[in-house]
């Protein structure tokens, strides 16, 4: 399956991630972290979410969330996952992540789950 990897653009301290999906087009993700309560909001909508079933988006958002603001994140940072249709704003600035967005392609299979999906 070929498909373009995912894109990172940022507004303020929130990241927001483009997320291919197999039907074409993208999933966005958004990842914001409350640093009083150390909790990661990871806002998105796609058929696995309304079915609350895990996805690859999740996690691969906390991946990138993770990599791109490393020194905000620790072991105790609890994951809180919303459904929330997203769309991309053009104020969102294009950015690069430390590893290029190729960590969480999802040929690479998160946690065993992403072959499965069919979103
Ligand atoms: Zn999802």
């Amino acid at each position: 399956m070929s498909h373009s990897p995912i894109k990172a653009f940022r507004k303020g301290e929130v990241l927001y991630l483009a997320m291919p999906s197999s039907k074409g087009g993208y999933y966005i993700v958004a990842a914001a972290l409350n640093k009083k309560t150390n909790t990661l909001f990871i806002g998105h909508d796609c058929p696995a979410i309304r079915h609350n079933k895990q996805c690859w988006h999740v996690k691969a958002a906390v991946e990138a969330f993770k990599e791109w603001r490393w020194w905000e994140v620790d072991e105790n940072t609890k994951v809180v996952s919303i459904q929330k249709p997203l769309v991309l704003l053009p104020e969102l600035e294009l950015i690069e992540l430390p590893g290029g967005g190729k960590t969480y392609d999802h040929d690479h299979d998160f946690a065993g789950n992403i072959k499965n999906r069919t979103g």
